[in-house]
């Protein structure tokens, strides 16, 4: 009775996880439609559009060029400097908003518009079509539909994904590999001579990817920073040069530019303000008609804002007015004020604003349809007092207007053009801060969601939950406190503390509660003693979070520095494995050898199988070792050059196809063999059957260690050793279930964030991303990232089921007649009890899996333990809880600074662990793993 129903609600409660996450997600990252089609110039009273400067831009970006890079004493833009001083460069610090990654800072330069954190996903789903802006209106869709308008393109190829079949010539590059420094612009640079010298074009772009690889590397003190400056004001120097002596490129304007900057980490996605400020300068001998010059080193006025601070998206209006192109359509962005003087009448200046302000109000008017924007006589006191965002820009655009109407024929700029700033300013504010965007139905109705999911699963877990035990209190303290963190913006930031000091609490719990239930001879010695110094070790691995992200750990003070003992540990991981692989398939022929040498498989076969696994290890541990060669270098630094030189002739595709193909051969492997022993043992109810079937869960947890390893970073793979020292740990702790399902959350979490993951976008690892693919692939793309950055935490919630199994096992063998002296609490009293029903093989058949139950008869039903519904029920009850908190968090801080910040990527992740993580992981895998267990 009970099973059937709560089976029921528990699959329920899981199926509303995505339902709640796809909800909220809706809400929080709303779609903004994009308005189609190209800008064209509008009819106005004042005549034709200003007369433009410039007929020809060369747009170079430089990859997290920060501002310091180019403006401090320290820079080595000496010939910029110059520029800037003799005021033939006008420059500038381009707040670049989170989050600060290349695709969505290429869309806001392009069209001007501010991209919402969906693009965040499709920075990484990189081949989805809807990303692209072949189809939007953008700078660059306005100078190819010039007459004779022609694109070239060099660099990173993220240009060449927004905008397909745009360019005439391009030659792109990846930024796979980040320690490339050097090729990566040079193949950028060979193309400059030859594109100055022709004249076909009107836009050139190029994107400069060496000194973002460089800070990602090492940071932005590395020694490589100084020289890489050096090397791209040489090219500003030679485009500046042939800008002034070829005849074509007389009105060429030329653009330097950062799409963002980078943190003192060197690393980007956020919104500290080394990410946010990256440098802008136009430069241009005709600059000298409208500037003398400004001084230049300087120092900051606070942090890295240098000389006049604009928004990332004013780039796309001011090129629209120095290239004489209408203003595209999505622009959010206001012409730079200080270009205006290029124009000598008031009417021109007013005109190029005018049509500004017009294109952004039509935005504005489709985003607050209920507030009157139509021009007119108005009532002045409906301005007065506060309004809404919507009444407030009508009020503003209206008084502009009126002013406009007002001077008539004669525009003077003094009195015309500040209202229409004023209007614009306002707009780009509204427009890019948080709070008009939500939709909050959506956001409640995804909590509420949630909240029911949550409800389920107590309900489901209800006859556990009745009674009050320390392991329950423990699981009800955990959700209370991590709901309450969830609201406090530096404990987001820094939520691997909170998985480091519960799970060491935790097992001190366990080491108290244990030491009361047996005597160990050896206190010093104990498992949860043990357990705790080997998370000291976890916890030191990796630091992360934002405070403490560049303090010394065992990785970047230890490992990093001597590859030696690096390698040597890689090594013992692999062999470790490879050697228990080994086992599992010797094992497998040994077996079948006996009962089905009648069969006729030759035994070559079988000892071909045995072979073959032996080499799937090396060639695992030889794909990562060319895969670090490349990736990062200086991991394989002084070792033995003969090998890295045949290493480095390898396909790394190639290869990490192979070792994929080889652990999906093993699996098959593994299942046909010990079905095959199950068939040919059908009949006899041996007791050999349940260690058998241990043995295959233990073989498919082995080849997924083997998996997880290929998808995780070198200088994590040691940590599987812990791992696994941990794991022996606790299977000599003899937990019951519950403490199981507990330690496998608490692990999970702590090995994520040990990793050195944390809950900001610039931690995610894509160094994994591409393992045996060719091409994008989104799926399989999307697959390995979520796999090389949850690797720890799969890695433990197999852990869980597999102790589930081994605890099922081990209770069974003993058949639990030796009773502990001490005091049972009654529930472990009941546990036992279950547990002798457990052992009677009648009774074992009857649960395939937590679901089963809903097909057995009403009187098998009554019959517990469901250890694999209890160990799901708990960690459904734990993710919806989680959901549940992170939305009420978000909703209720929305308004908040940090909500872009920290509660967005939080979001993302939170995401990640309800539907990837739980629904594929701990419910689908778990489900898999706990089939090959022994029930
Ligand atoms: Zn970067």
């Amino acid at each position: 009775m009970r099973s059937r129903a709560s089976s029921i609600l528990l699959a329920i409660a899981n199926l509303l996880i995505p339902v709640a996450v796809f909800i909220f997600a809706t809400g929080f990252f709303p779609y903004k439609p994009f308005l189609p089609g190209l800008a064209k110039f509008q009819e106005l009273k004042y005549g034709d559009p200003p007369e433009a400067p410039f007929d020809k831009i060369i747009f170079m970006v430089v990859d997290a060029l920060r501002s310091d890079f180019v403006y401090s004493a320290d820079s080595g833009f000496m010939f910029t400097q110059s520029l800037i001083s003799s005021g033939a460069a006008i420059p500038f610090t381009a707040h670049a908003t989170s989050p600060t990654i290349t695709m969505p800072r290429v869309k806001a330069i392009t069209t001007g518009s501010i991209p919402s954190f969906l693009d965040v996903i499709l920075n990484f789903a990189e081949s989805d079509t809807t990303s692209t802006l072949a189809h939007q209106d953008t700078w660059l869709a306005q100078l190819k539909a010039k007459e004779d308008g022609k694109l070239v393109m060099y660099g990173d190829d993220t240009w060449l994904k927004l905008f397909p079949d745009t360019f005439s010539r391009a030659d792109g590059t990846s930024s796979f590999f980040v320690s490339d420094f050097t090729e990566v612009d040079n193949n950028v640079t060979r193309h400059v001579p030859e594109e100055l010298l022709a004249s076909d074009w009107n836009a050139m772009i190029m994107h400069y990817l060496g000194l973002d690889h460089i800070g990602h590397k090492a940071g932005p003190h590395s020694p490589n920073m100084l020289p890489k400056q050096i090397e791209m004001d040489g090219i500003v120097k030679d485009i500046y040069e042939a800008i002034e002596s070829e005849a074509h490129l007389e009105s060429t304007l030329f653009v330097l530019c950062g799409d963002h900057g980078m943190n003192d980490g060197g690393n980007h996605g956020g919104s500290a303000p080394g990410e946010t400020s990256p440098a802008l300068v136009f430069m241009s001998p005709k600059l000298k008609t409208i500037t003398n010059g400004t001084k230049c080193p300087t120092i900051p006025t606070q942090d890295f804002d240098y000389y006049t601070k604009i928004e990332q998206s004013d780039i796309a209006p001011t090129l629209a007015g120095l290239l004489g192109f209408p203003v595209p359509l999505n622009n959010l962005g206001v012409f730079i004020p200080e270009f205006l003087s290029f124009w000598s009448t008031g009417a021109d200046q007013v005109q190029l604003l005018l049509r500004n302000a017009m294109q952004i109000q039509t935005i504005v008017r489709a985003t607050f349809p209920n507030s009157d924007f139509s021009p007119g006589p108005q009532d002045n006191s409906r301005c007065e007092g506060s309004l809404s965002s919507g009444d407030d820009l009508a009020c503003k655009w209206q008084r502009a207007f009126e002013i406009l109407e007002t001077a008539g024929q004669d525009l003077d700029p003094e009195v015309v053009l500040p209202p229409l700033m004023g209007f614009c300013k306002s707009a780009q504010d509204t427009m890019s801060s948080t709070a008009s965007n939500y939709d909050l139905s959506c956001l409640m109705l995804g909590s509420i969601v949630s909240f029911v999911s949550v409800i389920l699963s107590l309900v489901a877990l209800r006859p556990k939950y009745s009674q009050i035990t320390s392991t329950g209190a423990f699981f009800t303290l955990l959700l209370a406190l991590y709901s309450i963190m969830m609201f406090a913006s530096s404990y987001v930031e820094e939520e691997q503390h909170f998985w480091y000091w519960t799970a060491s609490a935790w097992f001190f719990y366990l080491f108290l509660f244990e030491s009361r239930k047996e005597c160990f001879e050896n206190f010093a010695l104990h498992p949860a003693l043990m357990l705790l110094a080997l998370l000291r070790i976890t916890r030191r691995w990796n630091q992360t979070g934002q405070k403490y992200a560049g303090s010394p750990d065992i990785v970047h003070s230890t490992l990093l520095n001597i590859p030696l003992v690096l390698w040597t540990l890689i090594g013992a991981t692999y062999l470790h494995i490879t050697f228990r692989l080994a086992r599992h398939i010797a094992q497998s022929l040994s077996e079948s050898k006996d009962n089905e040498a009648e069969n006729g498989v030759p035994d070559i076969a079988r000892i071909g199988g045995a072979l073959s696994v032996l080499p799937l290890g090396g060639m695992a541990f030889l794909f990562k070792l060319s895969f670090t060669a490349k990736d990062a270098p200086e991991l394989v630094a002084g070792m033995a050059g003969t090998l890295l030189g045949w290493v480095e002739g390898l396909s790394l595709i190639g290869v990490a196809r192979l070792v994929f193909w080889g652990i999906g051969a093993s699996v098959v492997w593994l299942v046909v063999s010990h079905w095959r022993r199950k068939r040919s043992r059908k009949g006899e109810q041996g007791v050999g059957s349940t260690q058998e079937a241990l043995d295959l869960a233990i073989g498919l947890f082995d080849l997924l260690s083997l998996f997880l390893v290929t998808q995780t970073r070198a200088q994590n793979i040691p940590l599987y050793l812990v791992f696994r020292a941990q794991l022996f740990f606790l299977t000599h702790l003899n937990l019951p279930p519950i403490q199981i399902t507990i330690s496998s959350l608490l692990l999970s979490h702590v090995s994520f964030f040990a990793q050195g993951n944390s809950n900001a976008i610039s931690s995610i690892d894509l160094s994994n991303a591409y393992n045996g693919v060719t091409g994008y692939n989104v799926l399989a793309v999307g697959l390995l990232v979520f796999i090389s950055n949850w690797a720890g935490p799969i890695y433990w919630a197999s852990v869980g089921t597999l102790l589930l199994g081994v605890y099922e096992e081990e209770q069974g063998k003993e058949g639990n007649t030796t009773q502990e002296p001490i005091k049972i609490k009654p529930w472990v009293a009941v546990e036992r009890t279950q547990l002798k029903v457990q052992a009677d093989p009648n009774l074992k058949n009857a649960q395939d899996s937590d679901l089963s139950m809903l097909s057995q008869d009403p009187a098998k039903q009554e019959q517990p333990p469901l250890y694999f519904f209890n160990h799901l029920a708990w960690l459904t009850l734990f993710t919806s809880f989680s959901l549940l908190t992170v939305m009420v968090a978000c909703t209720a801080l929305r308004t908040h600074l940090f909500i872009w910040t920290v509660f967005s990527p939080k979001y993302l992740y939170a995401m990640v662990w309800g539907v990837a993580f739980h629904l594929g992981i701990n419910v689908g895998w778990g489900s898999v793993m706990w089939w090959a267990s022994p029930c």
